[in-house]
C-alpha cells in the first residue's frame, strides 16, 4: 500500500476510536468535583521511594504527591495518607516501616506529619477522628496486612472509616485492584488527584490523537511487559525503535545467533507473531543492525561494536550499536510523537550506556510530544543529567502506563469515572 494509502486508512481507524468512546478525562472525578473543605480525606500516595541503608535516594515521588496534599491542606482538609513500601509479603517487617517516609514527607511539606503505627484497628481510628483541620497523618504501610493486596472487604471497610472522602495519587499502583486502590474507592465518593489526573490526560490523550508520525522506543529486560503495547501500537505507531535485551528475543526469534546474550527463550513464538502482524501492516519494526558485545559485564569488560550476523559462542549483546543508534536518532528526530519506555542496554555500565545515551538525548531535544515511563529509564536519565522538563512527560507509572497504553481499563481508574 502506498504511504499516503496508509496514512488514510490509519487517520480512519483513529476517527473511528475516537468517536466511539468519550474521552476517558471527561468521566474521571478530579479535585474539582468536590468540596473538601474540613473533610476527612483518606489520601492514597505512592510514597515507596528507593531506600539504601535506611536512607532515601530519591525523593521523585514524595515530591509528586505535594500539589494534591497541598490543595486539600489549602482546602482545610485533614488529611490519612495511605502507601505501600516495598514487598513485607503480608507481615510487618521493621525495616519496611514507613517513618523515615514521613519524616522526609513532613520536611518537604513544612508540616508536621504524624506517623501512626498501624492502617487500621480503634486506636487509628480514634486518631483520625481527633484530627483538626489541616493535620497530616500517616498510616502505617498498608502491605503488612496480607488483605491489602487481596482486595479484602473487611479490610476496605475498616480504612474507609478514617476518611470522608477518597482521593488516589499512586499512579504507579493503579492497575491494581487492592484495597486502598480499589475496595475503599467503593465505599466512599472517590476522586482522582492532580498526579492522577495529569497521567490520563497525558497518556489518554496518545491514545486518542497522537501527533503523527507516531513513534515507540522500547527497550530493557522482558518481552512480557512490553508486548501489549507493542500490539496495541500496531495500529497506532509509525515506527519501532526496539533495543535493550528485548531486541534480543526479536533477534533470536528471526534467527540470529545471539550468542550468550540475555533473552526470553520461551518468547520466540510471541515475538515472530509480532514482527509478521507488523509485515502484514507495512509497520516499520527497527532491530538493531550492529551491538555492542562483551563476553562478561563488568565495568572493565572489553566491548566491542559489531554488525548483528557478526554475533556468536560467548558474546553478549549489551548496547545497541552505533550504526544503530544513529538510525533510531534519525527517526526520533521526524517523529511527532514519541513513547519511550526501556533502556537501550544494560545502561548501568558505561560502556554499554551509549544507546540509551543517544536516545534518551535526541528525545529530549525533540520539539515532539514526548512520554517516558519506567524506572530504569526514568534512573538512566537522571544518571544523564537530562532536565524532566525536557520531556512533556514523565509518567509516575511504569506499569501502569504500559497498561494504560495498552488500552486496558485499570481498576483504580474505573472505580474514579463517574457513570
Ligand atoms: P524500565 O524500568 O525502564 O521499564 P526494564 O525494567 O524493562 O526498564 O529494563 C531495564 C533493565 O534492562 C536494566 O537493568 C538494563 O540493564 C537491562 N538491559 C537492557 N538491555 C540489556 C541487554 N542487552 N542485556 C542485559 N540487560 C539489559
Ligand atoms: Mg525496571
Amino acid at each position: 500500500m502506498a504511504l499516503a494509502a496508509r496514512l488514510i486508512k490509519m487517520h480512519a481507524k483513529r476517527f473511528a476510536i475516537h468517536n466511539l468512546s468519550p474521552k476517558m478525562i471527561e468521566k474521571l472525578r478530579t479535585l474539582k468535583d468536590a468540596d473538601f473543605a474540613g473533610k476527612r480525606v483518606l489520601l492514597r500516595a505512592d510514597l515507596n521511594v528507593p531506600v539504601k541503608d535506611g536512607v532515601i535516594q530519591d525523593d521523585t515521588r514524595l515530591q509528586a504527591v505535594l500539589p494534591t496534599l497541598r490543595q486539600l491542606l489549602d482546602a482545610d482538609a485533614r488529611v490519612v495518607i495511605m502507601t505501600h513500601f516495598g514487598r513485607p509479603k503480608g507481615i510487618a517487617v521493621p525495616e519496611l516501616k514507613v517513618d523515615a517516609i514521613g519524616a522526609a514527607l513532613s520536611d518537604l511539606l513544612g508540616k508536621e506529619v504524624r506517623k501512626l503505627d498501624d492502617c487500621i484497628g480503634a486506636e487509628v481510628e480514634a486518631a483520625a477522628l481527633e484530627m483538626e483541620a489541616g493535620d497530616v497523618v500517616l498510616l502505617e504501610n498498608t502491605r503488612f496486612h496480607a488483605e491489602e493486596k487481596a482486595n479484602d472487604d473487611e479490610f476496605s471497610k475498616q480504612l474507609a472509616a478514617l476518611g470522608e472522602v477518597y482521593v488516589n495519587d499512586a499512579f504507579g499502583t493503579i492497575h491494581r485492584a487492592h484495597a486502598s486502590t480499589v475496595g475503599v474507592a467503593k465505599l466512599l465518593p472517590a476522586y482522582a488527584g492532580l498526579l492522577v489526573e495529569r497521567e490520563i490526560e497525558v497518556l489518554g490523550g496518545l491514545l486518542q490523537n497522537a501527533a503523527k508520525p507516531v513513534c515507540l522506543v522500547m527497550g530493557g529486560a522482558k518481552i512480557d511487559t512490553k508486548i501489549g503495547i507493542l500490539q496495541k501500537f500496531l495500529e497506532r505507531a509509525d515506527y519501532f525503535l526496539i533495543g535493550g535485551a528485548l531486541a534480543n528475543t526479536f533477534l533470536a526469534a528471526e534467527g540470529y545467533n545471539v550468542g550468550k546474550s540475555l533473552y526470553q527463550e520461551d518468547k520466540l513464538d510471541v515475538a515472530r507473531e509480532f514482527l509478521l502482524a507488523a509485515e502484514s501492516k507495512r509497520e516499520f519494526v527497527y532491530l538493531p543492525t550492529d551491538t555492542i558485545v562483551a563476553d562478561e559485564v563488568s565495568a572493565d569488560a572489553e566491548s566491542l561494536d559489531v554488525l548483528i550476523d557478526a554475533v556468536s559462542g560467548e558474546m553478549k549483546m549489551l548496547d545497541i550499536g552505533k550504526l544503530t543508534a544513529e538510525t533510531f536518532v534519525k527517526s526520533i528526530r521526524e517523529a511527532g510523537t514519541i513513547i519511550w519506555n526501556g533502556p537501550m542496554g544494560l545502561y548501568e555500565f558505561p560502556q554499554f550506556g551509549g544507546g540509551t545515551k543517544a536516545v534518551a538525548e535526541a528525545i529530549a531535544e525533540s520539539n515532539a510530544v514526548s512520554v517516558v515511563g519506567g524506572g530504569d529509564s526514568i534512573d538512566a536519565i537522571n544518571n544523564l543529567g537530562i532536565a524532566h522538563e525536557k520531556f512533556t512527560h514523565i509518567s509516575t507509572g511504569g506499569g501502569a502506563m504500559l497498561e494504560f497504553l495498552e488500552g486496558k481499563m485499570l481498576p483504580g481508574v474505573e472505580v474514579l469515572l463517574a457513570e
